[in-house]
């Protein structure tokens, strides 16, 4: 049997992985700075963490959500503590697109209304509605393309006002960061007025952290910095290191009903001890702060370069922006240099999503590797 071949795949086997390096089937190591898309986050195979999931497992891996888990109410008060998003209610699902899914049903739900707004270049998962809500042509198939979404651009808050003022609108979803569309963001003024416009209106506010949140931009959540509280926040990716593990968090404003949401791997014992074990790591070794402190390492190796290359993002949500194509570059980064990276829908921007455990020290090898590579065009050999 074939595998169904859906994935553009890069000649490399990874075998195995430590903190922020990978190794592959021949033993080369590779310093990983684009952590699986975002999802390793406490590093690969973090000692504490293989503890915590063999010790579980050797307990118990899964019972399904019709008997208690107290694992599940030790995560709700974690996140509730770290998140400072105090009364909010978990829902427990396994990836990111589940988590909007359910974030969009469950809006849905409690406005009685179906049309969703979403953002230009953004990208909720592969879900039905989640599928909806994106730009990309490619990935919608004539049975998503049944829900009632708008498109609209960032920052065009009389347009977003006129959509909302018609009051048929159940939810607004955004990345604070836009991960795949290549991290852009909307203005403060612009976020702030559209909470602001959604409360007025009974549209729910979704806030899709699933790759920007959990620490990655060295706040628990990326839209923290913009002063709202969105109604519903989704989170996966960095969630369980590895562990496929996704979830919403819930304004205590919208009530539930039994039954209403649902699944059958949601919140089992492995998903939330890797994803307690996730949390308890973030705060023993302080990563959040490590991830500004690398963040700051990182533009100031740029700002010694006297490059007219853009930088963008937070924290370690980073992009590199040339003035040229990057797709051989990642691959010369990547075969001759062993330094992973990530891309994205722009096509002139090198991602950067590394384990939040990255030290200054690790952003040496990828600055070496670029000289070596652009000695040339925007970076200027003789200001290195
Ligand atoms: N939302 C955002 C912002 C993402 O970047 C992604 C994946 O890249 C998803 C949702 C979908 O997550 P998953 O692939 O776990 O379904």
């Amino acid at each position: 049997m074939s595998l169904f071949d859906v994935y553009s795949v890069y000649e490399l086997t990874i075998v195995r992985g430590r903190d922020v390096y990978v190794y592959d089937d021949e033993g080369n190591r590779y310093l990983d700075l684009y952590g699986g898309h975002a999802v390793i986050s406490i590093g690969h195979s973090h000692p504490g963490y293989v503890k915590a999931l063999s010790d579980q497992l050797s307990k118990l891996a899964f019972y399904s959500n019709a008997v208690k888990n107290p694992l599940q109410d030790e995560l709700s008060d974690h996140l509730n503590d770290i998140s400072a998003m105090q009364d909010y209610q978990l829902f427990l699902c396994n990836s990111g697109a589940e988590a909007n899914e359910n974030a969009l049903k469950l809006a849905s739900f409690h406005t009685g209304k179906k049309k969703i707004v979403a953002f230009e270049n953004g990208f909720h998962g592969r879900t039905s509605a989640a599928v909806s809500v994106t730009d990309n042509d490619k990935i919608i198939s004539p049975l998503n393309a049944q829900h009632d979404v708008e498109l609209l651009p960032f920052d065009d808050i009389e347009r977003f006002e006129q959509v909302l003022s018609n009051g048929d609108v159940a939810a607004v979803i955004f990345e604070a960061i836009q991960g795949i569309g290549g991290l852009d963001e909307p203005s403060i003024d612009f976020v702030q007025s559209m909470s602001r416009i959604c409360r007025e209106n009974g549209t729910v506010l979704i806030a899709d952290e699933v790759q920007c949140g959990f620490g990655r931009t060295g706040d628990f959540f990326a839209f923290s910095c913009f002063g709202i509280q969105p109604d519903i926040v989704s989170m996966a990716k960095g969630m369980g290191n590895g562990f496929p593990v996704g979830g919403i968090l819930i304004h205590p404003g919208l009530k539930p009903k039994k039954g209403m949401l649902g699944s059958t791997f949601g919140g089992n014992h492995l998903a939330c001890t890797s994803a307690l074990s996730v949390l308890k790591e973030i705060e023993n070794m302080d990563l959040m702060n490590q991830a500004r402190l690398c963040h700051n390492y990182f533009k100031d190796q740029l700002d010694l370069l006297g490059t007219d290359v853009k930088l963008k993002g937070r924290g370690l949500m980073l992009g590199l922006e040339f003035d040229f194509p990057v797709d051989q570059l990642r691959q010369t980064l990547m075969f001759k240099h062993h330094v992973l990276t990530g891309s994205s829908k722009n096509k002139n921007l090198l991602r950067l999503l590394p384990p939040l455990t990255i030290q200054p020290h690790h952003f040496d090898i990828f600055f070496n590797a670029l000289n070596q590579e652009l000695p040339w065009k925007s970076i200027q050999r003789s200001a290195i």
